[in-house]
Formats: structure tokens, C-alpha cells, sequence
């Protein structure tokens, strides 16, 4: 009984942290009065509660505002230095590591192209090339490795949280990746790893296009297709973590072979690399594609390469009929995707993101919404905008950070 008790004091008390850290990270500079207000917690306990947290240099004054007749109010935010975090990107093209202070200003950066497909078909260089990047960027930041409190690894494809973490790449045949445990033979750090997408959506609804919704879809177009469905706030994750897989939706019975091992999956229609095939295709003068012909994602080429020719043929659809053509082919099949979405989930938001959606959303977004609207429920369709992702083509680590600092705000900054 007394061991409960105790239990049930020290949990009261984390949850009281824990509340309390983040409303000072998502609204900080506030006063301790400020707080009580937005936390319902009493002035004794936000005291108490601040107190433990500045001594453990988690949270910091900043500065002061006067009060009405009363003495001029302390402000307090979460200290930028009270411990650093780690975003690691496993792209299909490269592996990017980040490393921030705790209000993710990014402090060091470290890459390494990749082959597409590399995660899943030879994962230890991919393994070693995470490790390096670890060290390279604590060394570089002159980071304390103690002041690290935790890694977040965004991967493409399916991630399993059950005794291991395994990472199910998209491609058909291919084994689970025990992830975690290669990642274990060089660190210790404490690791946090998840879906790419579905990190880089955490990070847009927290800190870009999704602030301020509780219900979204961050939309992500790369080499590969897949999406971050939030509802009523929390990410929607299915039974074993593998919703959200929008790019292997059907648009099309019967069409184009996906890397998947289906045909007619979104991604084949509107991945980069199923975009840049059907340009080519145009360009050589051959026919119209059916099944069989090139997926989304192939192993050919750099992501650089990719990237810059699928910027090229954005950028010609002012002046080339081809270019416009193949875009709006896209446009369309992207919208049938997107009104999916609005019908399966009743989103406030949809956040159009990834470097080749923003490509996209950049020059077609008007095509896109029309297109949308041609197969959407109309009522929920007018009541969801679509906009595009405000974090940059380039959020994956900094979600991937996103992953440790929920950990540590749920805990109440323990380490
Ligand atoms: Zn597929």
C-alpha cells in the first residue's frame, strides 16, 4: 500500500513536469501566473514544479513584463542548452544527420548520398553511415555525448515497435530490417525510430502548416509517396504502425507495376520517378505506359540527378507542352489521392510537402485542388483547405529530432 502511494506521488509529479515543460516549449516566454492559468494547476505547484526545473537547468528566465499595479512578472521558457537532440534522415538518396539545442536550432550537419533502395537491400553501410554521421556531428557541435538526450531516425517505409524494431521497406521480396539492434553494436545513445513521413508530419503539425489543426494529413511526394494522418490530434498509426501508406493506394486497376509488387498504386503515377518516366517515355516518343513499365523510386540514377531533372521539367512546363502535359497528368492523379484522404479521414488540413510536392504544389496547385474537387465528397471537401508544407523539402531530421523531444517532454525532461 505505501509502495503504491509513493508510486502514485512520484507519477503525480512527472505528469505535473511533464505538463508544465510543454507549455513553457510550445508557449513559453510565460510567467509562473501565465501558467497556472493554462495548466490549472495551483500557484504552489507551478512553483514547486519551476523551481525542480530550473535547478535541473531545463527551463530559463527570460526577461520580464509588467503586471497590472503588481510587480513586474518573471518570464520562464525552456532553456536552448538544457540538452541536445538528433534527427537522422534515411532518405532514399542520402543519409542526413542534424544535431540541435532543445528549440531545434540546428547546431551541426552531416550527409551521405545513398542508391535508392539502400536501407532495405544492404542495410549495414547504411548502419555504418548513421554512426559516423553520429559522431561527426557531436564532434563538430562540441556537443557533451551526456547532453544528448536521445537520436530520432525517420526511414522510408513500414516500422514495426514491437520487442524489436524492424523496418519493413517498400520494396517487394525484401526482409525486415532489425534496425535498432545493428544501430545498438556502435552507440548508446537512447534511439527513437519511426517512419519518415510520419516524423516530418509530427514536425509540421508541432512547428509549420499544421499548427493550430487537430485533424490533417501531411501529404509527402519524394522518390517515394506516403502521408502522415493526425487525428484529433495524435498521429493514426493502425495495428502495427503501418497506416499512412497512401502511395500504395489504387488509382488504377490494372495499372502501372509498382515497386511494391502491386499495379496501379498512387506512387507509380506520382512519385518523382514515375513523373520523370513518363516525361521520358514522351520525349523519346514512345507510347503511352502500361503495366510493366518503370515504378516510382528506381535504383537508376543520384537523388541529385533525380531532383534536378524532375526541377527541370517543372520548370519547362511554362514553355513545353510535354512538361505541362505530364504535370498535369499528375495533378490529376494526385487529386483523385488527395480526395481519398478527405473522404476516408475529414481533414481540417491538407499539407502538401516533400521536395517533389512542394515541386509540384509550386506550379500546379490550383490543378490540384480542381482536381480534388472533381472527386471529393463536396461537403467535406470545402471545409478542408490544402496548402503546402512550411518547413522546407528537407524536414525529415529535424521530425526525426521531434521523435526524442516527445519522448522528453512526456517524461517531464528525464533522461
Ligand atoms: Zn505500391
Amino acid at each position: 500500500m505505501g509502495q503504491m502511494n509513493r508510486r502514485t506521488v512520484r507519477d503525480l509529479r512527472r505528469g505535473n513536469r511533464s505538463t508544465l515543460l510543454r507549455q513553457l516549449y510550445f508557449q513559453g516566454p510565460v510567467s509562473r501566473q501565465e501558467l497556472g492559468t493554462l495548466t490549472g494547476l495551483s500557484s504552489g505547484s507551478v512553483s514547486n514544479v519551476v523551481g525542480d526545473l530550473l535547478a535541473d537547468e531545463l527551463v530559463e528566465e527570460a526577461g520580464s513584463v509588467e503586471s497590472d499595479g503588481g510587480r513586474p512578472r518573471t518570464l520562464l521558457r525552456v532553456a536552448p542548452g538544457g540538452g541536445h537532440l538528433i534527427g537522422v534522415d534515411v532518405g532514399e538518396t542520402h543519409v542526413r544527420v542534424e544535431l540541435f539545442d532543445l528549440a531545434l536550432t540546428e547546431l551541426a550537419r552531416w550527409e551521405h548520398p545513398l542508391t535508392p533502395g539502400g536501407l532495405e537491400r544492404d542495410p549495414e553501410p547504411v548502419v555504418g553511415h548513421i554512426l559516423t554521421g553520429l559522431d561527426a556531428v557531436i564532434a563538430k557541435s562540441g556537443a557533451e555525448p551526456g547532453a544528448v538526450i536521445g537520436v530520432g531516425v525517420g526511414v522510408p517505409g513500414v516500422v514495426e515497435q514491437g520487442d524489436e524494431v524492424l523496418v519493413h521497406g517498400p520494396t517487394a521480396g525484401r526482409d525486415a530490417v532489425p534496425l535498432e539492434r545493428l544501430l545498438r553494436t556502435g552507440t548508446d545513445l537512447p534511439l527513437f525510430i519511426d517512419n519518415g513521413a510520419t516524423a516530418q508530419g509530427q514536425a509540421e503539425m508541432w512547428f509549420g502548416a499544421g499548427r493550430g489543426a487537430d485533424n490533417a494529413v501531411i501529404a509527402l511526394i519524394g522518390s517515394g509517396v506516403g502521408a502522415a494522418i493526425v487525428t484529433a490530434g495524435v498521429p493514426y498509426r493502425g495495428a502495427t504502425s503501418s497506416a499512412g501508406e497512401w502511395g500504395h493506394t489504387v488509382v488504377q486497376v490494372g495499372g502501372r507495376a509498382c515497386r511494391c509488387g502491386a499495379v496501379g498504386c498512387l506512387e507509380a503515377y506520382v512519385g518523382a520517378q514515375a513523373v520523370l518516366d513518363r516525361y521520358e517515355r514522351g520525349a523519346r516518343g514512345a507510347g503511352e505506359g502500361g503495366a510493366g513499365d518503370g515504378g516510382a523510386g528506381g535504383a537508376d540514377g543520384s537523388g541529385e540527378d533525380q531532383q534536378a531533372a524532375f526541377a527541370a521539367i517543372v520548370g519547362a512546363a511554362g514553355s513545353e507542352a510535354r512538361a505541362r502535359e505530364v504535370l498535369e497528368e499528375a495533378a490529376a492523379y494526385l487529386g483523385a489521392g488527395i480526395a481519398d484522404l478527405i473522404n476516408l479521414f475529414n481533414p481540417e488540413r491538407i499539407i502538401l510537402g516533400g521536395w517533389a510536392g512542394l515541386l509540384l504544389g509550386g506550379r500546379v496547385l490550383p490543378r490540384i485542388r480542381a482536381a480534388t474537387a472533381s472527386y471529393a465528397l463536396r461537403r467535406p471537401y470545402a471545409q478542408t483547405e490544402i496548402g503546402l508544407a512550411e518547413l522546407g523539402p528537407d524536414a525529415v531530421a529535424l521530425g526525426a529530432a521531434t521523435l526524442p523531444l516527445a519522448h522528453f517532454l512526456a517524461t517531464g525532461g528525464a533522461r
